[in-house]
């Protein structure tokens, strides 16, 4: 089917959650893992390209975002979506407004909308000023991301060394008055030159009005919450036919494995969890699998019943972790882990896992490497940004999730297990 809406995601965690929201309506949303190869074929109505060009050089951002756009175009989408973080994760030099810029020239249009908010996930904008929780974004813990941080929290000021066209805001005054009120200020913007709006929006109502007022523009650019309205005002205006593909859910073994290479606090919490509960256990030490490597763990794997859904794990507090790194470095223990929880995941799919459950942003992106991925088709969402996920791995059908750091409740690898079986 011809894609109707083509999108472009800074990162790999990003791609998901946005293409868990436009799930969220039901249709059919296909994910692929950086720009395919191959010209397009079955492509969904909605199809997200994930990137990995939050922190890249600008030139590899804009050429990856341009060979996306490209390859989104020969699958038939003439209106696109640029996702980046509901925190406006990008340095001094990018890449939101570079990559925006280039998108815009290849499209020949003149105007597109920046819009961040994601108030269900405390992520606000108003007076062009972004907010997360209580706190502006240059007061939050984001001041001190380590690749990323964010020392002012005016969306304005933030973008204007970005791009080289003017900068304007539709303030939250206008955004109340609906989607003619937001159609009128932009085509007021545009007639004074302004390329670039910065959008207010405090409350899921505002996102339903600008993505109302926006949906026509070739490109809009934003988190993913601005997107979430457009399936039902495609299905509404008959830009997308109600007989368009809707998601679908395979049959599938029952094997699972979880695979948690997290250290985040939730996922400590949610490894507690399922360990109460009895489940057949392995947990990993990167000292000794520096030592003697991942056999020992690849014999016990292979004795599992799978169905009884076991878990690998090198989740530890950060005492643990930051010895294992004292020793290993940073980089040394991190890799070893994702490596070995790589091999137990092709390991546990060749002896019939057809669930594989994976906690760990990192560590997500090793194993479906390992497992062959490159297309994604979205499901059931487990938790807000996680949906269950199907692809193809080594000639089989299999579910797969990925759950970055924080994400989920403590019952996270119960709840998706249950999540299967409901679906
Ligand atoms: P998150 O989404 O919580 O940030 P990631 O998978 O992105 O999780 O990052 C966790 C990193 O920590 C991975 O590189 C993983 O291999 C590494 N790691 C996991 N367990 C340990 C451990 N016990 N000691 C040191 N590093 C670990």
């Amino acid at each position: 089917m011809t894609t109707v809406l083509g999108c472009i995601a800074d990162d790999f965690t990003g791609a998901t959650d946005l293409a868990g929201l436009l799930a969220r309506s039901g249709m059919s949303v296909s994910l692929r893992i950086g720009v395919p190869e191959t010209p397009p074929t079955q492509t969904a109505p909605f199809e997200v390209i994930a990137l990995k060009s939050r922190t890249a050089p600008l030139h590899d951002a804009v050429a990856d975002a341009r060979a996306a756009l490209e390859w989104l175009r020969q699958a038939g989408a003439e209106r696109f979506f640029w996702k980046y973080c509901s925190t406006f994760d990008s340095t001094a030099d990018g890449n939101i407004g570079p990559v925006a810029e280039a998108l815009m020239a290849d499209l020949g249009c003149k105007q597109t909308i920046y819009c961040p908010a994601f108030p269900e996930n405390g992520r606000t904008v108003f007076m062009g000023n972004l907010f997360v929780a209580r706190q502006l974004l240059a007061e939050s813990p984001m001041k001190d991301h380590p690749l990323t941080p964010m020392r002012d929290s005016n969306l304005m000021r933030l973008l204007a060394p970005q791009v080289t066209q003017p900068v304007a805001l539709i303030d939250r005054f206008c955004v109340c008055g609906g989607a003619e009120a937001i159609q009128a200020e932009l085509r007021a913007l545009k007639l004074q030159g302004v390329a670039h709006v910065v959008v207010d929006a405090v409350s899921m109502s505002d996102l339903e009005k600008i993505a109302k007022g926006c949906r026509d523009m070739p490109l809009m650019t934003g988190a993913s919450a601005v997107a979430m309205p457009l399936p039902a005002l495609y299905l509404a205006d008959g830009t997308m036919s109600a007989d368009a593909p809707k998601a679908k859910t395979p049959k599938l073994g029952n094997g699972t494995v979880v695979l948690s290479g997290s250290c985040s606090a939730m996922t400590n919490k949610q490894v507690a969890d399922y360990l109460r509960r009895g489940v057949p256990a392995f947990r990993l030490d990167p000292l000794v699998l520096a030592e003697s490597g991942a056999q020992e763990v690849l014999d016990w794997l292979a004795k599992q019943d799978l169905e009884a859904a076991p878990l690998i794990y090198a989740t530890a507090n950060s005492d643990n972790v930051r010895s294992a790194q004292a020793k290993l470095g940073v980089a040394g223990a991190g890799e070893i882990v994702e490596a070995t929880l790589s091999a137990c995941a092709v390991a546990a799919r060749d002896a019939g896992a057809r669930r594989v459950i994976v906690a760990g942003g990192e560590t997500s992106g090793a194993v479906t490497k390992a497992l062959g991925v490159t297309q994604l088709h979205i499901g059931a969402e487990i938790a807000p940004g996680v949906p269950w996920t199907y692809c193809q791995s080594g000639g089989h059908q299999i579910a797969l999730t990925l759950k970055s750091g924080n994400f989920g409740t403590e019952t996270f690898f119960t709840d998706a297990q249950e999540k299967l079986e409901m679906v």
